[in-house]
């Protein structure tokens, strides 16, 4: 990769994961000078068990079976070993991926809409001066109108623009396994989650052609058990004579209303913004609508130049919080209750049907809290 003698640029992202791509993308196609800088080599592992909800998939007007490893169509749910059912749905669910084939395939459209993009070079300081934001990396010193944080959970960024200070945070244990042929074949198509053996988490199993990603992920202070709990998906799907390579743990930063994700001439996406969804961990999906959403407000920035980023906040507010603030309800629920939520999808095929229909976007959890009414109002309760 050659480096660009450019030193200025109108916005600056630290982070080529889902966020950055997908925001480079959408500002250069606008015509918009904008540098991704990248603290690993690209393309860059990324603990993750690579599941593409069906909704996530469409925002991003791509085809993506290029890196697709599998496509999910229905759940092997076991509840402490001794209880399961298997339920499949008649349209795909979930595509799974490895991430750094996703991701750099999100970075190459970056690239191919005009986005200059440098890896291996993070992002270590930035001062805001009243007309533009120093950007201190690695290597260089760099000048930009805005700067992004798409940094991820352990954003440099917002921690020098002194944003979301208080992240709730989850955490995710990651490993890639591989078994032998007939085992993998069982998982064609199928994913594994494991519930009951960590409190407000769960495990999972997901498909990915030639090998399985194995993982358990939860709330923090559940952090010691993430391996026990791994351990435990192992043992209840028989996959325990696998080998297991790449074993990670990171976090899942989860925001509350109201947390600060812009400043002057910053703004966090994704991950940086705490955007997870703290019920199933899922946030890929949040990352690019977070870059769809401040790609026009940006754009209207600088065509003003008024640098006034609240409008991003204030749509994130009014955009993605209701629906996370709905999931964290059913994140507790499920916290109390893990046993009747796995009785109550096992025998209501409706139920389980609206959790398909959550994975592919024809359903929100606001939507499905409104047809609980009238319990809607304990169900408020529950996010307080
Ligand atoms: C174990 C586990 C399993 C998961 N499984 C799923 C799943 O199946 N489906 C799903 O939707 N979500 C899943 N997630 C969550 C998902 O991985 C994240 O929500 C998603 O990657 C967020 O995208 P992002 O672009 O905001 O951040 P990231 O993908 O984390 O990208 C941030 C990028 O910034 C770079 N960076 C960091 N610091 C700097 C710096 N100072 N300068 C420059 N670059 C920097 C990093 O190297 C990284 O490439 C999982 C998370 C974990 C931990």
């Amino acid at each position: 990769m050659e480096y660009p003698t450019k030193r200025s640029y109108d916005v600056i992202i630290a982070g080529a994961g889902p966020a950055g791509s997908t925001l480079g993308y959408e500002l250069a196609r606008m015509g918009i000078s904008v540098l991704i800088l990248e603290k690993e080599r690209l393309p860059r592992y990324k603990p993750c068990a690579g599941g593409i909800t069906v909704k996530a998939a469409n925002m991003l007007g791509l085809d993506i079976s290029a890196v697709t490893r599998s496509v999910v169509h229905g759940a092997r749910v076991t509840y402490r070993k001794n209880k399961a059912f298997t339920k499949w749905y008649d349209q795909p669910l979930i595509y799974t991926v490895m991430r750094d084939e996703f991701d750099h395939l999100l970075v190459r459209r970056s690239q191919e809409a005009g986005a200059t993009v440098i890896d291996n070079e993070a992002v270590c300081r930035i001062e805001t001066t009243a007309d533009a934001v120093r950007v201190m990396t690695t290597k260089n010193a760099l000048q930009a109108q805005i700067l992004v944080g798409a940094d991820g959970a352990r954003s440099t960024v917002a921690g020098h623009a002194g944003l979301m200070q208080k992240t709730y945070l989850g955490m995710g244990l990651e490993a890639e396994t591989s078994v032998a042929g007939e085992k993998l074949v069982q998982w064609d198509s199928l994913m594994g989650l494991d519930l009951g053996h960590i409190r407000g988490g769960y495990g999972w199993v997901f498909p990915k052609k030639d090998h399985l990603s194995v993982g358990a992920g939860g709330p923090l202070r559940q952090v010691r058990r993430l391996r026990s709990g791994y351990r435990a998906v192992l043992k209840s799907y028989d996959l325990g004579s696998g080998s297991v390579s790449r074993m990670r743990s990171h976090y899942l930063p989860v925001r509350r209303k109201g947390m600060a994700i812009q400043s002057k001439r910053c703004l966090l996406l994704g991950d940086a913004a705490g955007l997870v969804d703290p019920l199933t961990g899922e946030g890929i999906h949040n990352a690019i609508k977070s870059a769809q959403i401040a790609a026009p407000i940006i754009d209207q920035c600088l065509r003003a130049n008024i640098l006034d980023l609240r409008d991003y906040q204030d749509a994130v507010d009014r955009e993605l919080m209701p629906e996370l603030r709905a999931a964290r309800a059913f994140a507790r629920l499920f916290t109390w209750f893990p046993r009747l939520c796995f009785t109550l999808v096992e025998r209501n095929d409706r139920l389980w049907r609206a959790c398909c229909r959550l994975l592919r976007g024809e359903e929100t959890y606001v939507t499905i809290k409104r047809r609980l009414d009238p319990l809607e109002g304990l169900f408020d309760l529950l996010t307080v």
